[in-house]
């Protein structure tokens, strides 16, 4: 425990409890009091570094909700008359935090009010499960700059008192980021009026209560000739799906090949379904996460397909994210020299882009799917519905997929995103455009050059940045999922192009101010792990897009026209990763 994390808000505290009074006397409106009524006695926590905003937009924001407001830091503060750092110098970081858990729980039954804690609470493992239950978490988020700023008005922040406080700060960013990602939501804190970060608030939990209306299933077609599908894309696909697979592939048997999480909310409305069309499945189950496109899974998958007896007109499906996906496929296009398979996508990376054309595979561990084939499924179901239980984590690293389409070629759908973003977030009509225009994308490109001798290369944009930082994160996902390394793989691909004299900086500024906006991340110095210059080089070399040595980049000479450019040298790359990694963050 360093001593800025100790007392972030000891000394600022002072009189952040009770009603707002120093604020003008709001009288909540009609949208206040829909949203207090949907809270059900919940209160909204606030989380996140010191200088995030946290008691003046908390202060606002019970205001605005004619709720009371509490520092919960203040309440130790109180309770123990003595300041938050005199607590940790008398009875150690152990003590504090076991206090603050039972703060944090008491404040929690009083509920609902709105709730700023100190910035290590969310990082206690209790805390953060007595919030998850009682509350609803919200992290606001703000660049090293912001932060840095802020804390350095305020002369009584310990920070300033480290011999090195950039450097400190930046570790416990390192440590709390991934960590905070947790949280049910997350807001960006720009410098600029509070009224603006608690508009967001408001508007997200808007959209937590009051689900936009769905919109009835679309079609997409992959035109292949012989192997041509559909991705039907619309609300309570699993119901249907018994149905559908009947059609598809009469008195076919199935395995479903699906991971722990998704499992858990969605395997058994599928095997419902498929009972109730009379088609016997088989479910074969990962563990979640990267690691299980491993070689000892794939076996694992093939041997279940054999043991249950699956012949080469039955049906894999693949129920769950891209590496499920990816995982089932290969295992599909394997067992009896290919069987037929179908995808169900879970995740919005999945409905967007893993699902749609035909490349399944595993990772070795010389780096990320480098062991596959080309197979492609025989119908896509992209069930809205799924998305609900899906983290906003994962939500927002999918929507990096669907910015790269508009980063690829279609900038009116990148304008229109960022016009948009919340509402496709919000799911309903908007959301399914991104997902329906993304898959149109996708389908053109397949369509066009199915195994990837050319155009199909561009769908990498980020990726071979991307790539390397998942490799050199050991494909763990506490500190990096794969939608954040594309994200900050194409936000180094327009920084690299500008660099090159391709690209305008004020195209680069906007895909990172964009991409910041909803959250993701896009500096490599937010990336927990041993990287450097020469460890990212070295992790590229790997790519499945080197060619006799040389490395391919997917660049930009603006936003919507990316190209391919082959023979980048790896010395300009080096010089170019050198100079992000001394970039502040
Ligand atoms: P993922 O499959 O690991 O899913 C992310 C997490 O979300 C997992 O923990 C999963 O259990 C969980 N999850 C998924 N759906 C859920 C739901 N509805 N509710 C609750 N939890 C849910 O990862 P991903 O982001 O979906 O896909 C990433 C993978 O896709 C990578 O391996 C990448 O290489 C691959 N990919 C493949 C292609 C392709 O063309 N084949 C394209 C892009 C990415």
């Amino acid at each position: 425990m360093t001593n800025l994390s100790s007392s972030p808000q000891a000394s600022s505290a002072a009189g952040a409890t009770g009603s707002a009074s120093d604020l003008p006397n709001f009288i909540p409106d009609e949208r206040a009091r829909r949203l207090v009524a949907a809270l059900g006695g919940r209160s909204i926590v606030l989380v996140g570094m010191m200088g995030a905003g946290k008691t003046s937009v908390g202060k606002r924001l019970a205001a605005r909700l004619g709720l009371d407001f509490v520092d919960a830091d203040t309440e130790i503060e109180t309770a123990h008359r003595m300041s938050v750092p005199e607590i940790f110098a008398k009875h150690g970081e152990p003590y504090f935090r076991e206090g603050e858990r039972k703060v944090v729980s008491r404040l929690l039954n009083e509920g609902p009010r709105v709730i700023a804690t100190g910035g290590g609470a969310f990082m206690t493992e209790a805390t953060r499960a007595r919030i998850a239950e009682k509350g609803i978490s919200v992290w606001l988020r703000a660049d090293f700059d912001v932060l840095m700023r802020r804390v350095r008005k305020k002369s009584n922040r310990p920070l300033l008192q480290t011999a090195d406080p950039e450097a400190t700060l930046r570790h416990l960013i390192e440590l709390r980021y991934p960590v905070y990602g947790l949280a049910d939501h997350s807001v960006l804190s720009k410098d600029g009026p509070h009224e603006a970060v608690i508009e967001e608030i408001l508007r997200i939990l808007e959209v937590r209560f009051e689900p936009q209306a769905a919109p009835p299933p679309q079609v997409v077609k992959v035109g292949l000739g012989t192997r041509a599908y559909d991705i039907v894309i619309g609300p309570d696909l699993l119901k249907s799906a018994g149905e559908r697979l009947a059609a598809l592939a009469p008195k076919a048997n199935c395995a479903i090949v699906t991971d722990e999480n998704v499992a858990r909310y969605h395997l058994a409305p599928l095997q419902a379904s498929l009972d109730a069309a009379g088609i016997r499945s088989t479910a074969i189950v990962v563990p979640p996460g990267e690691a299980s496109k491993c070689y000892a899974q794939f076996e694992r998958v093939c041997d279940a397909i054999i043991e249950a007896k699956l012949e080469r007109r039955d049906l894999i499906i693949a129920l769950g994210g891209g590496v499920v996906g990816d995982l089932a496929g290969f295992a599909a296009a394997s067992v009896r020299r290919g069987m037929s398979f179908v995808q169900i996508p879970t995740s919005l990376l999945a409905q967007v882009d893993s699902s749609v054309g035909g490349k399944t595979g595993i990772n070795s561990p010389y780096g990320k799917n480098l062991i596959g084939a080309f197979h492609q499924p025989s119908l896509v179901l992209a069930d809205q519905t799924c998305l609900g239980t899906l983290s906003e984590r994962e939500f927002r690293a999918g929507y990096a997929e669907v910015a790269k389409y508009g980063l690829i070629n279609d900038a009116d759908f990148f304008y229109w995103l960022e016009a948009n973003w919340r509402e496709v977030f919000a799911g309903g009509a908007a959301r399914q455009k991104a997902i329906a225009t993304s898959c149109m994308a996708k389908a053109g490109v397949v369509e066009r050059d199915e195994f990837e001798t050319g155009e199909r290369a561009l769908l990498n944009l980020g990726h071979t940045f991307g790539h390397a930082f998942e490799k050199l994160t050991h494909y763990d996902s506490t500190k990096l999922v794969h939608g954040e390394g594309v994200a900050v793989g194409m936000a180094c691909a327009f920084r690299f192009s500008v660099k090159r004299g391709l690209c305008s900086g004020q195209d680069a500024g906007r895909v990172e101010a964009h991409l910041r906006d909803v959250g993701l991340p896009t500096r490599i110095g937010e990336i927990r792990g041993d990287l450097s210059a020469d460890t990212i080089l070295e992790a590229m070399f790997q790519d499945k897009k080197v060619e006799r040595g040389a490395l391919t980049f997917i660049l930009a000479q603006g936003i919507g026209q990316s190209f391919i450019a082959k023979n980048v040298s790896a010395e300009d790359v080096k010089a170019f990763l050198r100079d992000e990694m001394s970039a502040p963050v």
